[in-house]
């Protein structure tokens, strides 16, 4: 194993390691903020990496916000950004979808499990869905929908793809329509399989836990990921921005999603910043997921060459 470079308090190093990229892509929760509490120092340090003609790309797991409420978020902290800097992984979905999906002219509709930021990401690119935030799907099943969806009366014939997100409302009703869609021929997407998130200093269920139910229901059928470290999220990332991937570095605070994803995607570099989830001791480890070829202990550590 190559241990990573530590570049925290190293001003050559810190240089030649910016020198090397042409693009940043910058995980969000863990790297530049903490739910809603920006680290100090970052947006100064996006700034040192504009001025120096780096494009910076905000590449983010959490499908609950489409790339608009990302905006506002960006803005509301402080951080100047565009829309076009950002890359979540509803939206990464929606154009996998639309884009790349080849879903049969009478089955173009989507069943979503998941929250808002998916169905506004869907229909910025056109696809038709049903379920995500729909009253008439948050609520218990009764005896009339266990006989609609048996004998699939109350199922929709144009839905041809299930798409599962993170839902904070997730039920027995949903998932007895998706696992019915599914056993229909459906395709199975999932925005991300994080098995948790980190709020409140601590963990909660992710988007891979309500994926998991679907793929014990249905005897073992994977879903295709959307989001880090799923490839299919890299190759949209880099037919959006045109990337040299050699001249492109990762940076993320979770080893099996951020930095695995910048080592499958043969990226440039990676970087891991330990504000996050994963720690030294995760990647010195003898089954360690990805190990990062640099770290820092966060990100405005980079920012020190601007101040020298
Ligand atoms: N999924 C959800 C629902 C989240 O809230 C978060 C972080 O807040 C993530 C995934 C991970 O996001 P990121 O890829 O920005 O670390
Ligand atoms: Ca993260």
């Amino acid at each position: 194993m190559t241990k990573p470079k530590y570049l925290t308090g190293d001003n050559a190093a810190i240089n030649e390691f910016i020198d090397q990229f042409d693009v940043f892509l910058l995980d969000c929760d863990g790297v530049i903020w903490s739910g809603d509490h920006v680290f100090e120092g970052v947006p100064e340090t996006l700034e040192l990496l504009r001025s120096r003609g780096k494009k910076v790309v905000f590449v983010t797991n959490n499908s609950t916000k489409s790339r608009q409420e990302y905006l506002k978020k960006f803005t509301g902290l402080g951080i100047p950004s565009d829309v076009e800097e950002i890359f979540g992984s509803a939206y990464s979905s929606a154009i996998y979808i639309s884009r790349i999906l080849q879903l049969p002219p009478t089955q173009k509709k989507v069943f979503v499990i998941g929250e808002a930021g998916i169905e506004n990401e869907l229909r910025s690119e056109n696809v038709p869905f049903i379920g995500g935030t729909d009253p008439a799907f948050r609520r218990d099943i009764t005896p009339e929908d266990c006989q609609g969806i048996a004998d699939g009366s109350l199922l929709d014939p144009e839905v041809g793809c299930v798409l599962a997100g993170l839902d904070f409302h997730i039920n027995y009703l949903k998932l007895s329509h998706a696992l019915q869609y599914l056993r229909r021929g459906a395709v199975f997407l999932a925005t991300n399989v994080d098995s948790t998130f980190p709020m409140n200093h601590n963990f909660f269920p992710g988007a891979g836990s309500i994926s998991a139910p679907l793929i014990y229901m249905t005897g073992g059928q994977q879903p295709v990921a959307l989001g880090k470290p799923s490839q299919a999220m890299m190759d949209a990332v880099e037919g959006k921005f045109q990337l040299d991937r050699a001249r492109t570095c990762m940076v993320g605070d979770r080893l099996n999603t951020d930095i695995k994803f910048g080592i499958e995607g043969r990226l440039g570099g990676t970087l891991a910043v330990l504000t996050g989830v994963s720690k030294v001791a995760d990647w010195e480890a003898e089954d360690a997921v990805a190990v990062p070829a640099f770290y820092v202990d966060k990100l405005s550590d980079l920012g020190a060459v601007a101040r020298e």
